[in-house]
């Protein structure tokens, strides 16, 4: 572990977001939060009275590629330290719903904490707690606000390491400059071609004879499903030439075999 960096060496623009971890038992739930700290953008991990981090042990085998920069440059550093150099947001499962007692209230649920942090220029912490008590009344009362993951009311303590990769995950827009995602995972067909399956559905459901009184509905029903499903080209394409093709056959119009460039751009 490194001594403790000025927070302005974090390679992360505003908002500078670190994660504390407080006093963790066990060596696996920190190589947990490292790897999701990578996974979601962010580098720098503080760690207060941290268990041992054996390079051949848990924390390692779970950090994955952070093994290699994250965990061994986490900064030791204890929690006056981290409440006095750091705006701090401390992640509780337990808020409680008293105005009149501000050691857990008001809690902010964690998917309002982007917009939070956002525009926030100075060094900030998320701050989880020990796996079995959390974060206690007194380390909360150091630290200046209050996150929480909504959760079952019966059982609403989460694994130290799933909390922070929920949270991680909520942060990401603040942290992660692009994902592995192409811009659009979900390319709709225009809403021409769209239209042109409509056309083709409404001559093949005459072809083929639908009794004239439920035509309507059929059509109706079918601008439903296709409104909902938000079709990609290719699907477009492909139905269409699929009911042209029906229409066709019912009709008797269809060729013997259709091996035109039409066919083969639709299919
Ligand atoms: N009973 C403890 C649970 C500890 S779980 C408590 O009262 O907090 C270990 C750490 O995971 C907690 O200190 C907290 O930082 C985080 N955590 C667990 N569940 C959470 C939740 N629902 N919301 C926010 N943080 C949570």
């Amino acid at each position: 572990m490194t001594d403790r960096q000025p927070a302005s060496s974090a390679k992360h623009c505003p908002p500078e977001i670190a994660v504390a971890v407080v006093d963790a038992e066990t060596p696996g739930n920190v190589g947990t939060i490292a790897r999701a700290m990578k996974n979601f953008g962010l580098s720098e991990l503080l760690l207060v009275n941290p268990p041992e981090l054996d390079p051949d042990g848990e924390a390692y085998g779970f950090a994955g590629q952070a093994r290699t920069d994250i965990l061994p440059n986490a900064t030791e550093l204890s929690l006056d330290e981290l409440a006095e150099g750091y705006h701090t947001v401390a992640c509780t499962a337990v808020p409680n719903e008293d105005p009149n007692n501000h050691i857990r209230y008001p809690a902010m649920e964690v998917g309002e904490l982007a917009d939070h942090l956002d525009g926030v220029t100075e060094p900030t912490a998320i701050v989880f707690g020990r796996e079995r008590v959390g974060l206690t009344n007194e380390e909360l009362a150091q630290l200046d606000a209050l996150c929480s993951i909504p959760a079952s009311e019966t059982y609403p303590s989460l694994n130290l390491g799933q909390a922070a990769t929920i949270t991680l995950y909520e942060l990401r827009e603040l942290t992660v400059n692009s994902t592995q995602h192409p811009n659009a995972l979900h390319r709709r067909a225009p809403k021409g071609e769209v239209e042109r399956l409509h056309d083709q559905f409404a001559a093949y459901v005459d072809a083929v004879g639908h009794p004239e009184p439920k035509r309507e509905k059929a059509t109706r029903m079918f601008r439903r499903l296709l409104g909902r499903a938000h079709p990609t080209p290719r699907e477009t394409s492909t139905l269409h030439g699929l009911l042209r093709r029906g229409t066709q056959w019912a009709d008797g119009s269809h060729p013997a075999e259709d091996s035109s460039n039409e066919s083969e751009r639709e299919n």
